[in-house]
């Protein structure tokens, strides 16, 4: 990883941020995925579509609605500040339709809600204990947002009968304004990842971050460290893709080599497991990870 300093001021002054393409930076042969039909913007989908082949059968399912109340400069997804309310249906439904698809993991995650007073976090917690009452044998993983810092949020959620919480760190600490909106935090997060761990005995917390953004290893090391200190059992680290030309530019492709190296370093400083490929995402093969930690 390149350990360049990277200026993202504009001329006028103030934080800035680099958007368009950058012709400098090509993308790799490793990155170049057969698409499969659809409009999705995530890597993975055709090795998803076809079939993990590890034998736990996982579904990702997106709470509270398509649109989100921020608008981090990585991320493609709709914002206003004003979203639809929660449809008060879907924890019920969204229970009664895993049932029948025979799934053995979930993950359960969300656009962040910050014009609910809990942030979303009731709406999760009901979410998750109908799918326990209905499916008793599932494991679910949360992620969700950092429900702006209330940790109040975060101890009603973990006690809901979740396996795994999981919340995106995202980026290094030095990155953090101008990678995440301005009400998230690299602390905030740390300190939501704490809680969780700590309000209830056993319980599992993941995060992830994306490399490519001009972070220096140095910094990634910082980063894992601050993640070790506070107990964080599951890392995932994945390369940063632009989704369009008005989000931040990538930095660097970082290779699949250094990736493996990562790998190797974070499960050497202590995390239970460590996924770390070019294409690998929070939810990439959650279940298998979950179950490789489990038996750690
Ligand atoms: Fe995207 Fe999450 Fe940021 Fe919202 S908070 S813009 S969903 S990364």
């Amino acid at each position: 990883v390149g350990a360049e300093a990277v200026d993202y001021t504009y001329p006028g002054g103030g934080m800035g941020v680099h958007t368009g393409r950058d012709p400098n930076v090509k993308k790799p042969a490793w990155l170049r995925q057969k698409a499969p039909q659809g409009r999705a913007q995530c890597p993975n989908i055709g090795e998803c579509w076809n079939g993990g082949g590890d034998g736990i059968a996982t579904a990702t399912i997106m709470l509270l609605g398509d649109t989100c109340t921020r608008g981090c400069r990585f991320c493609a997804v709709k914002t206003s500040r004003n979203p639809s309310p929660p449809d008060p249906m879907e924890p019920e439904n969204t229970a009664k339709a895993i049932a029948s698809w025979g799934v053995d993991y979930i993950v359960l995650t969300s656009v962040d809600r910050d014009d609910l007073p809990d942030g979303g976090s009731g709406h999760f917690a009901c979410t998750v204990e109908a799918m326990k009452s209905l499916s008793p044998d599932i494991m679910v993983e949360c992620l969700t947002s950092d429900f702006r810092g209330d940790l109040n949020a975060v101890t009603s959620l973990v006690h809901s009968g979740l396996d795994v919480f999981a919340h995106n760190v995202e980026t290094v600490k030095r990155l953090q304004r101008i990678v995440r909106d301005p009400r998230a935090g690299y602390e905030q997060s740390l300190s939501v990842l704490k809680h969780a761990k700590l309000c209830k005995e056993g319980m599992i917390t993941k995060t992830s971050i994306m490399l490519g953004l001009g972070e220096s290893d140095e910094e990634v090391k910082e980063a894992m460290a601050d993640l070790r200190a506070i107990d964080v059992d599951i890392l995932t680290l994945g390369q940063y893709l632009q989704p369009t030309p008005l989000h931040l530019t990538v930095k660097e492709y970082v290779t699949p080599e250094k990736f493996t190296f990562w790998k190797d370093y974070g499960e050497s400083i202590g995390f239970r497991y460590v996924a770390s490929g070019p294409l690998v995402r929070s939810s990439y093969r959650a279940g298998e990870l979950f179950v490789k930690t489990m038996v750690r």
